[in-house]
C-alpha cells in the first residue's frame, strides 16, 4: 500500500512539541505564559478548530440550526455563540448513524494513513460510545496527561504501578501512554485487583520501589490497607512519592502515604484537562489546548466567575474526533485570571464538585449525592466509602445515606445519628442514613471492578 503511513510519519513530532511542551519544559514555557500570549494562542488554535469541526456532519447541523458560522469567532468570547450539546446528544447521533455516530471525523479505514486507536465509554445503559482517536491525539493526549502527572510528583525512571482496569475503556492506557512515551517510566500493567490480587500489587511496590500507584484513591487505600495486614507501613516501608490519584478521601492519603496529593481534571474524550498546583488555590487548565466555560446546569446559560455550574469544554488539540462545546455535566467553577501564587497565569478551576446531571430533586432542594457523601465522610468514626440511595417510599421521594464505618459495631447507632444531623444542618433536609462494616458495600460500589467507583443509584 503506498499511502501506508508509519506514525512517525504521520506525525511531527518537533511540532507537537513546539506546540504542546512535555514535562519538564512545560514548566518554563507554557506553563508561565503571559495572559495575552495563552489568549492569542487559544483564539489561534479555537479558529482553526472550528473550521475543522464545520466539516463534521454533527457540527454542521448543529451550528446551521444555532445561527453560528466559524467565520464569527473573532474573540474568545464569540465562542458562546456556539451551541452546546451533552452525552444524549452523541447517543442520539450513534442511533442515528449506527455504529460510530456522525460526530466523529474518522472511521477505522483511516488508520492506513494514520495509525489509531479507539476506546470505549458508557455501556452500562445503552451501546456503548466509541471515541477514535488519531495518533496526533493520543500522543498530545499523552503529553497533557504526562504534564498533570509530573506535577503531581512522577519523574523520569521511576517505577509505577498502573492498577487501572486494562479493557474497552481508555482509562489504563491513558496513563500507559504518557508514563511510557513522554515520562520515561517503567509500567507495572498490574491492571486492578481482579487481575492482579491486592496482595500482589503491595509486593510489587514494595519490590520494585514504585514511587506511584496509579488508581482511584478508594482502592489505593485498600492496597495501604492491605499493606498494613502484611506488616507493612505504607508511609515507610513502600516508597510512594505521587499520589497520582483522583478519586478518594485526599486528607486520609496524605495521612496514609505521607505524600501530598494533588487533583486532577479530565474525561474520556479529552483526557487531562487541568492539574492543581502546590499553592492548591485551583485546578490549572492547560489552556494551550482547551477553552473551558461553566453554566448553569438546567439553562446552559453562562454563569459568572467563582460560580459552581456544568463545565462545558472546548479542546483545541486534536486533528480527529472534535469536541467543541462539550457540555459534559460535570460541576465545578471558574477562577478569574489572574497570577497564581506558582507564578502561572493560566486560568484555574475548582474541583471536581460532583454530577450535573445526577443532581436530585428531594422534596425541592437540589442534592448532589456525592456531596452527600462528602459531609457523612466528615463525622468522626466514618471510612471514606459510602453509597446514596435514592428510593420513592409510600408516594414520597426519600434518599439513604449508606456509609461504612470501621469502628464497633455498638458505635454505629451513634455514628447515623451523627451523621444524619450534619446533613439535615448542611441541607435543611432529613436524609436517612445506615452505617455499615468495610467492604460491606463494594458489590454497589463495584470498587474492585470498575474504572469509577459508583455512589449513587437512582431506584425510584
Ligand atoms: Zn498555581
Amino acid at each position: 500500500m503506498s499511502d501506508l503511513r508509519r506514525a512517525w510519519q504521520a506525525v511531527d513530532y518537533e511540532l507537537l512539541e513546539r506546540m504542546y511542551p512535555p514535562p519538564p519544559q512545560y514548566l518554563d514555557t507554557a506553563y508561565l505564559a503571559s495572559p495575552e500570549e495563552i489568549e492569542r494562542v487559544q483564539l489561534e488554535r479555537l479558529q482553526h478548530r472550528a473550521r475543522r469541526a464545520a466539516t463534521i456532519p454533527f457540527h454542521a447541523k448543529r451550528w446551521a440550526e444555532a445561527g453560528f458560522d466559524p467565520r464569527d469567532l473573532r474573540s474568545l468570547d464569540d465562542l458562546w455563540h456556539a451551541p452546546a450539546y451533552t452525552v444524549d446528544d452523541i447517543r442520539q447521533s450513534i442511533e442515528d448513524h449506527p455504529p460510530y455516530g456522525d460526530y466523529q471525523a474518522i472511521t477505522p479505514a483511516d488508520a492506513v494513513d494514520e495509525p489509531m486507536r479507539v476506546f470505549m465509554s458508557g455501556g452500562t445503559t445503552g451501546a456503548s460510545r466509541p471515541t477514535f482517536y488519531t495518533w496526533w491525539d493520543r500522543e498530545v493526549g499523552a503529553v497533557l496527561t504526562a504534564r498533570g502527572l509530573y506535577m503531581q510528583g512522577i519523574r523520569p525512571g521511576d517505577v509505577v504501578l498502573n492498577s487501572w482496569a486494562y479493557g474497552l475503556h481508555n482509562g489504563a492506557f491513558s496513563f500507559d501512554e504518557p508514563l511510557t512515551r513522554w515520562l520515561n517510566c517503567a509500567v507495572l500493567t498490574t491492571s486492578t485487583g481482579n487481575v492482579t490480587s491486592t496482595r500482589k500489587q503491595v509486593e510489587l511496590a514494595r519490590d520494585y520501589r514504585a514511587t506511584a500507584i496509579l488508581t482511584t484513591g478508594d482502592y489505593l487505600l485498600r492496597i495501604a490497607d492491605e499493606a498494613r495486614a502484611m506488616g507493612l507501613d505504607p508511609k515507610t516501608d513502600l516508597n510512594i512519592r505521587s499520589l497520582a490519584t483522583n478519586i478518594g478521601d485526599e486528607q486520609t492519603l496524605e495521612d496514609t502515604f505521607g505524600v501530598p496529593c494533588y487533583s486532577t481534571y479530565g474525561f474520556h474524550e479529552v483526557q487531562y484537562v487541568s492539574v492543581e498546583c502546590p499553592a492548591r488555590q485551583g485546578l490549572h487548565i492547560f489552556e494551550d489546548a482547551f477553552v473551558v466555560q461553566v453554566v448553569d446546569p438546567d439553562t446552559g446559560e453562562p454563569l459568572p466567575d467563582g460560580e459552581t455550574g456544568a463545565l462545558v469544554v472546548t479542546e483545541l488539540y486534536k486533528t480527529g474526533s472534535a469536541q467543541f462545546r462539550y457540555n459534559i455535566m460535570d460541576l465545578s467553577f471558574l477562577h478569574p485570571r489572574e497570577q497564581c501564587a506558582c507564578g502561572s497565569w493560566l486560568r484555574r478551576m475548582g474541583r471536581f464538585a460532583g454530577r450535573g446531571d445526577n443532581m436530585v430533586k428531594l422534596r425541592g432542594v437540589n442534592v448532589w449525592p456525592e456531596a452527600l457523601g462528602k459531609i457523612a465522610l466528615e463525622v468522626p468514626g466514618t471510612t471514606p466509602d459510602y453509597f446514596v440511595r435514592a428510593l420513592r417510599i409510600e408516594g414520597r421521594d426519600e434518599m439513604v445515606v449508606m456509609v461504612a464505618s470501621d469502628a464497633d459495631p455498638a458505635q454505629h447507632d451513634h455514628i447515623r445519628a451523627a451523621v444524619e444531623a450534619r446533613l439535615k444542618e448542611r441541607l435543611g433536609v432529613r436524609i436517612a442514613v445506615d452505617v455499615v462494616r468495610p467492604g460491606a458495600l463494594d458489590d454497589l460500589t463495584e470498587l474492585a471492578t470498575s474504572p469509577k467507583p459508583k455512589r449513587f443509584r437512582d431506584e425510584r
